[in-house]
C-alpha cells in the first residue's frame, strides 16, 4: 500500500499515519519528521531549515525531494508507505510521481483530510509532541495516557509544544497550505487517485474513514 495523506497542518494526517502503520507494517514519512531530524542533530540541512519552518514557510521543493528519494531507497519501504506532509507543492508531486516511476511503485491512492480551520486552529494549539519518541498527542482530541505517555517507551512524560506551533507560525502555514498545497487535491483528483474523509470527529471514527477509503 502506497499511499498520500493530503491535509492542512492539524488535520489529523500524523496521528492517523501513527495509527495505520501499526496495524498495516508500513512505515510514515514525514518530511515534517525528517526535517526535525535533522534540526535535532544540527546538520547543515537542519539549520538551513529551522529558520524556514519557525516562519511557517515551506522548505525548498529540491531539499525535500532529495530527503524523500533517500528515504524511499531504504529497504523498509519495499512493502509499502505512508507518505505524511508531502507531496506540498505542485512540483514536489511531479517529483514524487517521477521517482515511484523510477522504482517501478505509482502511488495507490491520496487520503484528502477535510476539516473546518477554527477546529485546526484548536487542534494545532493543543499538540504536544513527546520529546522521547517522536509520538504526537493532544490535550483536546487525543490525550496521551497517564504516565507513560508513549505505551512504555519513555519513562517520564515529556511533553513539548513544537516551536512553529505559535498563533504567527500557524496561520502562516494555514495560508501556505491554501496557496500552494490546496491544488494538489485537484491534481490527483484529475488521476483519479483522490479519496476524501471527513476529518472533523473522534480518533477511532477518522481511522474507520481513513480504512474504508484505503478499500476503495
Ligand atoms: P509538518 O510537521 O508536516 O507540519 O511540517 C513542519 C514544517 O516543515 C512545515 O511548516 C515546513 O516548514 C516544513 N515541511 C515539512 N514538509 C514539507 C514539504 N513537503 N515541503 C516543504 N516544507 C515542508
Amino acid at each position: 500500500m502506497r499511499i498520500v495523506f493530503l491535509g492542512a497542518p492539524g488535520s489529523g494526517k500524523g496521528t492517523q499515519a501513527q495509527r495505520l502503520i501499526e496495524r498495516h507494517g508500513i512505515p510514515q514519512i514525514s518530511t515534517g519528521d525528517l526535517l526535525r531530524a535533522h534540526v535535532k542533530q544540527g546538520t547543515a540541512l537542519g539549520l538551513a531549515a529551522k529558520a524556514v519552518m519557525d516562519a511557517g514557510k515551506l522548505v525548498d521543493d529540491a531539499t525535500i525531494l532529495g530527503m524523500v528519494r533517500a528515504r524511499l531507497a531504504e529497504p523498509d519501504v519495499a512493502g509499502g508507505f505512508i507518505l505524511d506532509g508531502f507531496p506540498r507543492t505542485l512540483a514536489q508531486a511531479d517529483g514524487l510521481g517521477e521517482l515511484l516511476r523510477d522504482i517501478g511503485q505509482p502511488l495507490d491512492g491520496v487520503v484528502l483530510f477535510n476539516i473546518d480551520s477554527a477546529e485546526l486552529i484548536k487542534r494545532i494549539s493543543g499538540r504536544r509532541t513527546c520529546q522521547d519518541c517522536g509520538r504526537v498527542f493532544n490535550v483536546h482530541t487525543a490525550p496521551p495516557p497517564s504516565p507513560p505517555p508513549c505505551g512504555g517507551q519513555c519513562e517520564q512524560p515529556k511533553l513539548v509544544q513544537r516551536s512553529d506551533d505559535t498563533e504567527a507560525a500557524v496561520a502562516k502555514r494555514l495560508a501556505v497550505y491554501e496557496e500552494q498545497t490546496r491544488p494538489l487535491v485537484d491534481y490527483y483528483r484529475a488521476r483519479g487517485l483522490l479519496r476524501e474523509i471527513d476529518a472533523d470527529a473522534e480518533l477511532e471514527t477518522v481511522t474507520a474513514r481513513v480504512e474504508a477509503a484505503l478499500q476503495h
